[in-house]
């Protein structure tokens, strides 16, 4: 099967594991949200990203919106109650059987048995790695100028030393993006998400790809790694 052909089999007309419902995993700084728009695009089905739904629950001020926003202001997860609504409205069951690549979900083992909340379960989990080594120069290397324009000391560094291309405003690091924070977010991170990955490859849904590199190379990677985990030549 071609690289982008990737079909995860027929769809069974329950939505049952034969519909093509992909989990994306990733570190932060593993490229997840541009790996997981990509891949939906690739195999014609939606990016569910929970954060983006999140967003807007809280956007429309609803009663959940007001009690998610409380949650995430302080940067926690919001309990799995209100995760599981706002699943449940993203994941319409047409969607659940046509299939999509969940972005964001599940953060946790709890998560991950609840297979209904995601409209059943996944047809396979694409876990992003990259070391935290790496992680870290991604993140701690990124400077913003106030207009939201991203650069890379190393990546994609600006013309201009610390001063922005576009309006020459003055690059700065994002709070979260500090090296001894992005550690920090690494080790909670692994401590979530390992018994998740751990659950996944016992299951045999666990696709690893490994995402150093450019982006396209990356995108790549992900569809012949699924493609080969879907059996097909
Ligand atoms: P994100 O856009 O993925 O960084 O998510 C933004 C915020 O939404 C997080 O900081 C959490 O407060 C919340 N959130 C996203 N996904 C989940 C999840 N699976 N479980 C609980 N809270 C979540």
């Amino acid at each position: 099967m071609m690289p982008g052909m990737w079909s995860g089999g027929p769809t069974a007309p329950t939505g049952g594991p034969a519909a093509r419902r992909v989990v994306l995993l990733g570190a932060p700084g593993s490229g997840k949200s541009t790996q997981a728009a990509r891949l939906a695009a690739s195999l014609g089905v939606p990016h569910i990203a929970v954060g983006d739904l999140l967003r807007a629950v809280v956007a429309r001020r609803t009663a959940l919106g007001r009690e998610a926003a409380t949650f995430m202001e302080r940067g926690e997860l919001v309990p799995d109650r209100l995760i599981r609504d706002v699943l449940i409205e993203g994941i319409t069951p047409q969607v659940a059987l046509d299939g999509y690549v969940l972005d964001g979900y599940p953060r946790s083992v709890e998560q991950a048995t609840d297979t209904q909340a995601m409209g059943g379960p996944p047809r396979a989990v694409v876990h992003l790695w990259i070391t935290d080594q790496e992680a870290v120069r991604r993140l701690a290397g990124r400077r913003y100028c106030p207009e939201g324009h991203v650069y890379h000391l190393e990546d994609a560094p600006s013309r201009f030393g610390l001063r922005c291309e576009l309006d020459g405003s003055r690059l700065v690091v994002r709070p979260d993006d500090r090296e001894e924070v992005v550690r920090d977010r690494l080790v909670l991170y692994h401590r979530r998400i390992d018994p998740l990955l751990n659950r996944y490859a016992r299951e045999g849904l666990l696709v690893e790809v490994n995402a150093t590199g450019e982006p396209e190379d990356v995108a790549r990677r992900v569809l012949d790694e699924l493609t080969a985990a879907s059996g097909s030549p």
